[in-house]
């Protein structure tokens, strides 16, 4: 069952001419990224672990201010810069805006590690707790969001794509990985080469699975157990996969605040639009069922 947002959603599509994901090259020779409108079909949720999501989601407009128990925001941002017309770049100065908002209202920022303690071990947050997350592992996570984190004492996780490190220019360094992660902002995985996993063979989606997962283990000197799915798609073979491969918890691009109800491999995350308005951003992280237009 495919779900359908009234909303107008844009998404970022990578292109990928990947060469090492189909013949086992670690080189990547091209990607380039384009951002396309995307009308109204958010295709990954499907009813394996949500079969009442519709009914939820109807539910959740009768009674728009009732917080959804235990729900926390995951916020998924991707690029920290401006590009005109592209809502997937947001300029530092409105990260900025933003960070300062979090910390004026004593929000506290959790590692994955301290979600998923949450989640599975029920272990207890601050009240007002919100995740923070980068998608694909731009250069500019390291040189503009970096000096932003520091400034606010936060904590992040940026999900990158393994191949693209240390082989395209617009994209973060081993080097610049580890630094990351020394500093609070924790590198997981978001696949080898941003496949969209629900169009994989089980064994293919396995291999990026685990292939990313290494990359990423030797690099860091540390278990990698979380990933986020490119485009936010999956299917009942991805689960099989990421729990084979090591994964202990996953995300998607539902646009919902994360809740148990989720299900540990496909929690929600809120999408941070470039071009959102702060009345918008503090919609999103304040009410759990405001819904963008
Ligand atoms: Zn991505």
């Amino acid at each position: 069952m495919k779900r359908k947002f009234s909303i107008y959603y844009i998404i970022l599509s990578i292109l990928f001419f990947c060469v090492g994901c189909s013949n086992d090259k670690p080189t990547v020779s091209k990607i380039s990224s384009t951002v396309l409108p995307v009308s109204s079909t958010i295709p990954s949720k499907t009813a394996l672990v949500k079969e009442d999501k519709k009914t939820e989601v109807n539910a959740a407009k009768t009674a728009p201010l009732t917080k959804r128990e235990g729900g926390i925001p995951v916020l998924m941002y991707h690029s920290i810069g401006f590009e005109k017309d592209n809502p997937v770049r947001l300029p530092v100065k409105n990260l900025e805006k933003q960070m300062k908002y979090l910390k004026d209202n004593n929000y506290t920022t959790l590692s994955l590690d301290e979600v998923y303690d949450y989640f599975q071990n029920n272990k207890p947050i601050p009240e007002k707790s919100i995740v923070l997350t980068f998608d694909d592992g731009y250069l500019d996570n390291y040189t503009k969001l970096y000096a932003v984190m520091k400034k606010y004492e936060f904590k992040g996780t940026i999900f990158v794509i393994t191949k693209a490190i240390n082989n395209e220019k617009d994209y973060l360094t081993s080097k610049q990985l580890k630094e990351l992660e020394n500093n609070n902002l924790s590198i997981e995985s978001h696949t080898a080469c941003h496949e969209n996993l629900s169009e994989l063979s089980y064994d293919k989606q396995l291999k990026t699975l685990k292939n990313s997962k290494e990359f990423l283990e030797k690099t860091l000197n540390k278990k990698v157990k979380y990933i986020a799915y490119p485009y936010g798609k999956y299917n009942k073979d991805t689960l099989k996969a990421v729990k084979e491969a090591g994964y202990v918890m996953a995300f998607t691009t539902d646009g919902k605040w994360s809740d148990k109800s989720d299900g540990i491999l496909t929690l929600d995350r809120v999408y941070v639009s470039g071009f959102f308005d702060m009345d918008t951003f503090i919609n999103r992280v304040t009410n759990p069922n405001y819904e963008y237009n």
